[in-house]
């Protein structure tokens, strides 16, 4: 039997994508567990990881350029005049950011979507604000546009899409090779695979 405020947490955690029901449910078993038995109530996971939680609610923004979760209005990436300002890298999510870099083969900026279009869950255009990504482009002349949406029919779409839109501007627009494996997230994939679809993008 599990009573309503354990139940909650596992609803709660259930929410997380990715996770499923008995898995949330392992969690939060273990969070009461092992902080029930904490030497240190006011030290254990549970009070640790909701301090954790709104710490990073409180204290994260999105940069005003990129997109990315940052601490002050621009982040440090966008900040960097070691980074080459001539290429822009488009990703649908923050994580795929964490990819690229962690690969060490793209030295230009980011542009986070944060989603990709998906007309039957009412993203458009516009949730995606993609006029933005279009003025700035526009605005700091970029050279090449790299579109790193993941290898799904979403990601395709998307990167047609986001072609169109900035084809009248003359910049020079490439596409991740097809290296990466059909429905394959670059959060997931290996580094040296990663690194191979932007050496053979085209
Ligand atoms: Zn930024």
């Amino acid at each position: 039997v599990t009573y309503p405020a354990l139940e909650r947490l596992i609803a709660e955690l259930n929410r997380l994508p990715g996770l499923g029901e008995r898995t949330a449910a392992r969690m939060a078993y273990y969070i009461v567990r092992s902080s029930k038995q904490a030497h240190a109530p006011h030290a254990s996971l549970a009070h640790d990881l909701a301090q954790a939680l709104l710490g990073a609610l409180e204290h994260t923004h999105m940069c005003s350029e990129c997109g990315i979760w940052c601490e002050s209005d621009v982040c440090n990436t966008c900040q960097n005049i070691h980074r080459n300002n001539r290429q822009l890298c488009v990703v649908e999510n923050v994580s795929d950011v964490r990819a690229v870099e962690n690969t060490g083969v793209f030295k230009g900026l980011y542009h986070v979507l944060h989603g990709v279009l998906a007309p039957l869950q009412g993203i458009g255009p516009e949730e995606l604000k993609l006029n933005r990504l279009v003025e700035r482009v526009h605005a700091q002349g970029f050279e090449e546009v790299i579109l790193a949406t993941n290898a799904h029919v979403e990601g395709d779409a998307t990167a047609m899409y986001i072609t169109q839109l900035l084809q009248p501007l003359g910049v020079k627009i490439t596409r991740l090779a097809s290296g990466i494996p059909r429905g394959g997230e670059l959060e997931y994939l290996d580094k040296a695979t990663v690194s191979k679809a932007f050496q053979d993008r085209r």
